[in-house]
């Protein structure tokens, strides 16, 4: 088949891999100069488990706080309807999550897919011998006692999942992390020895090689402004035509709602900004072996080859296109209290912000649309890295006809 991917961030070039490796003829439309410039360019870095990126979904993480100087969600001047009806979802789906401390279904697509999707990444990094940055081990930080209760669904799902999680004690977590400053107070550590880190953007890039290896055309500077529905095809920006296709895959990330809504597809889709901080490591031993979260303020510090990434906040509404000033300010102060010396701050520093593509549920949305020949890869909201490779393959399966080798329960667009 003839397929357009609209998007070359990390879910747009690793769908392009798995259908040219199909045998597809495979053509990528990207507005920007190069792969993965925008969320997918400087994002956390946690791989697996998925769930435990922070945001990952509703129940998945502390419930959101919004008030006060520590808040975990800051709302921007003026929200959208849809911003506030995609908030009331969200935290009416946290708040039954924590009530309950059962996993609801969408945590369980989302465990499902972010388990397979490790082991599809897994699989890719060896057979194709693809070198990026990454390193092993999860560790979540306990400040306190009940921080574990606010993960209680997650952690069932995990577990459930077949994940393996340590509950350790603070000797231990250091023991795990040997650069955890002494002066920091734990009450405990959850620790997944099988958890990962990389660096997204690297693997996007081989991945985008990988994928011109088996003959997908890449047009970067190349907008679409539009989808085309009876036959379906994408309208190039500049172009009086629409070029037809037999297939579109939408993987527009946080831009992709604007695009389906003439066709009559409306998702309720957000863009929840975020930050991250990339330092050049200054002392081994003081830094970060594998990725650590801290669950009191929803930060992840990753290490990534010698670089040590610290991310996080969640901005919902206008703001600026610079970092926010508060956010900044938790992730040089958590940096800073768990591994002080561990980095330097006088060179070489990267601050970034990007979106998080998010629906109201959590899991992305993965499959076919309403319109004949339009599929959607999209919506993988705070971790589409850790889901990026599963999500891609499942997709070519159903593009296929094949059965994909997961349930895709609780991943259709129609669930909206
Ligand atoms: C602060 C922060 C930390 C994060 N940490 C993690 C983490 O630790 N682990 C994890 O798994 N995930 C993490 N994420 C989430 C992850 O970054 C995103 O889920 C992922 O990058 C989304 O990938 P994408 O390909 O869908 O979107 P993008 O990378 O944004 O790609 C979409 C592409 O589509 C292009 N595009 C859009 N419209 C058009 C158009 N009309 N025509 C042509 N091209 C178009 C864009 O230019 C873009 O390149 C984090 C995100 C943030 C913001």
């Amino acid at each position: 088949m003839k397929i357009a991917i609209v998007g070359a961030g990390i879910v747009g070039v690793t769908t392009a891999f798995e259908l040219a490796q199909d045998g597809h003829a495979v053509s990528v439309f990207e507005q920007r100069s190069a792969a993965a410039e925008e969320s997918s360019f400087a994002a956390g870095g946690l791989l697996a488990p998925g769930l435990l990126s922070p945001w990952s979904a509703p129940g998945a993480s502390p419930f959101p706080t919004l008030l006060g100087s520590q808040s975990t969600l800051r709302l921007g001047s003026a929200l959208t309807l849809a911003e506030m009806s995609w908030l009331r979802r969200w935290r009416r789906a946290a708040r039954a999550c924590a009530k309950s401390g059962e996993p609801r279904p969408p945590l369980v697509a989302l465990e499902r897919l972010a388990r397979y999707s490790q082991v599809r990444l897994l699989h890719l990094t060896e057979s194709l011998d693809l070198r990026f940055e990454h390193s092993h081990g999860t560790l979540l930080l306990l400040r306190s006692p009940d921080d574990t209760k606010t993960l209680t669904a997650a952690i069932k799902a995990l577990r459930d999942g077949g994940g393996t999680l340590h509950e350790v004690d603070a000797d231990t977590a250091r023991s795990i992390e040997p650069g955890l400053s002494p002066a920091l107070h734990l009450a405990g550590a959850l620790h997944a020895p099988e958890g990962l880190s990389g660096n997204c953007r690297q693997f996007a890039l081989v991945m985008r090689q990988a994928s011109q290896h088996r003959g997908a055309q890449f047009h970067f500077n190349t907008r679409v402004h539009r989808l085309a529905g009876h036959p379906i095809g994408v309208h190039v920006q500049g172009e009086a035509t629409p070029r037809p296709f037999d297939a579109v895959v939408l993987c527009a990330g946080a831009q992709s709602a604007a695009l389906l809504r003439p066709l009559g597809q409306n998702l309720p889709l957000v863009a929840l900004h975020g930050s991250s901080v990339s330092a050049p490591l200054r002392e081994e031993l003081h830094a970060p072996q594998g990725v650590v979260v801290d669950v009191q303020t929803q930060t992840t510090i990753a290490r990534l080859g010698q670089r040590v990434r610290v991310s996080g906040g969640a901005e919902l509404g206008r703001g600026t296109a610079q970092a926010h000033p508060q956010t900044l300010n938790t992730l040089y102060r958590v940096l800073g209290e768990c591994f002080p010396g561990g980095v330097t701050h006088s060179s070489g520093l990267q601050v970034w912000r990007g979106a998080r593509p998010m629906l109201p549920d959590g899991p992305p949305a993965v499959g076919a649309t309403t319109v004949p020949g339009l599929w959607l890869n999209l919506g993988h909201g705070a971790s589409g890295w850790s889901l990026a490779c599963g999500s891609a393959r499942a997709l070519a399966d159903q593009i296929a006809g094949r059965t994909p080798d997961i349930d895709l329960e609780g991943l259709g667009a129609q669930r909206f």
